[in-house]
Parts: C-alpha cells; structure tokens; sequence
C-alpha cells in the first residue's frame, strides 16, 4: 500500500527533484502542524521533546519549530552504527537554526557485552537478535531520552506504512505512563515533505538522494528499488512489520 509513485520513474538526481510536488493542500497542512506544535507546547512545556532521527521528516518538524518561533528541546539517538551522512546533520542544524541537538547513547559496556556475546553482525541472524541489538542501542538510551517527558514529536507518517496507517496527531504513546506522541505532519504525503525542504531550503541527509527514504543505522539500511514499498530498505532480509521497537503499539 506504501509503494511510492515517483518509484515508477528511474530518473536520476537529487531526492527534490524527484519527489517535490507543492499541492493545494499544503498550506493548510503546514499551519496546521505549527498549530500542533503550539498546542503541545503549551500542554506541556519543558515536559516535550522532539526525538529527532534526523531524517527528512524530523528536519522539517525543526524547520516549523523554527518557523514558528517555538522553543522545543530537541534529542536523537546516535546508536553507534549511524552513517556519517546522518551525523553530519548536527553541527548543520546548529548553523542554521541555532539548535544544540541532546544526543543519548548506548551504555558502552552493553554494546560491548552484546557484540562479545552475539557478534558484530548479529542484527543478521535473527529477528530475535536484531530487535536485542535495537533494545541495546535503540531502546533503552531512548527510554533516558523520554524520561521525565509527558510528551514527544516524532515525524510519523500515515503513508509511511500499513502499520503506521492510523497515526493521530496526538496520541497515548503505548507506554503505560499516559505520555503523548505528538506527530505534527501525520498526514503529509512524502511529495508534500520534499516541496517543503524545497521550498524552505531544509538541510537533508544526503542519502536521501541515493534512494533512501528511510535512513536507520548502516547496516540495517539499503536503497530501495523501482516499486519497493518506502520501508523496504530497512532489515530488508527479514519478512517482519519493519519496526525497531520506537514506535510500537501497545
Ligand atoms: S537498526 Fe540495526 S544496527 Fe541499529 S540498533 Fe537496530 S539492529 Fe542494531
């Protein structure tokens, strides 16, 4: 359901020009996510925080934070296994916006107690021991990152895939502890996400140009081919729903 039309085409080039398409309605959905993005600062206060995978998505949020004179802490997971491209976005972040990104990650001794025990490339072997290599990485520093918060943005989006299909702009995050996951640009469609970066100029990771839609860690991350659902880069190896555990339903 998630196959991306621009797939059809094999144009080479950068990812504004192969996807950007301005529609009447983005307009409306933009002020409308900086409404979001009010309303949950004003629910919430210093009890919000935008988790930043620093994808295209979650750059737009921060464009729109910045835009409408928001003042939002902003975190992201470096799980030691991240492209240099997609560390590269932090100190752009800093000049553009101002922002210091808070950047959580692993225990050490974890990573290094889960390597010795299950191996480098254990993501490979099973879903088991690719979702322990997420909890280790992922997981619990994100748990650190969310602590004390009553809410966060994420970049979720409907169209991203048939598990994230009903996606709300404000919702219970599955947790248990009654914190909200605000998703600001829920129902953008992913032509609509590039016409913003064009039209604003919004730094990107630049494995988006190289068929990337969606960027995890290194080696849990491959280009897509012509037709290939928009997540089908991720843990390509594995027949599973594509999640990591972030934003999993209760
Ligand atoms: S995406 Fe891959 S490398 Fe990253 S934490 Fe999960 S299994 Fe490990």
């Amino acid at each position: 359901m998630s196959a991306l039309p621009w797939a059809t085409q094999n144009a080479p080039g950068h990812a504004i020009g192969l996807y950007a398409q301005w529609t009447p309605a983005l307009d409306a959905k933009i002020e409308a996510a900086q409404q979001h993005l009010r309303d949950a600062c004003a629910a919430h206060h210093d009890g919000l925080v935008q988790s930043s995978s620093l994808g295209v998505e979650d750059m737009v949020i921060t464009d729109l934070i910045s835009r409408a004179g928001l003042s939002v802490h902003i975190s992201t997971l470096d799980t030691g296994k991240l492209h240099a491209e997609t560390l590269g976005l932090l100190p752009q972040i800093k000049d553009r916006y101002g922002f210091d990104i808070e950047v959580f990650s692993p225990v050490a001794e974890a990573v290094v107690e889960f390597v010795t025990r299950q191996g480098d490339d254990a993501m490979y072997k099973s879903i088991e021991l690719r979702k322990a290599c997420c909890g280790v990485r992922k997981m619990e520093p994100l748990s650190r990152m969310l602590a004390g918060r009553s809410a966060w943005i994420t970049g979720l989006r409907r169209e991203q895939s048939g598990a994230r299909g009903d996606v709300a702009f404000d919702e219970d995050d599955g947790s248990g502890t009654g914190r909200r996951k605000i998703s600001p640009i829920a129902d953008w469609t992913w032509a609509e996400v590039w016409a913003y970066v064009e039209k604003y100029a919004v730094p990107y990771n630049p494995l988006h140009d190289q068929f990337m839609p969606s960027i995890g860690c290194a080696p849990c991350t491959r280009a897509i081919a012509v037709g290939e659902d928009f997540r089908a880069g991720r843990w390509w190896w594995e027949d599973s729903s594509k999640e990591c555990g972030l934003h999993a339903k209760s």
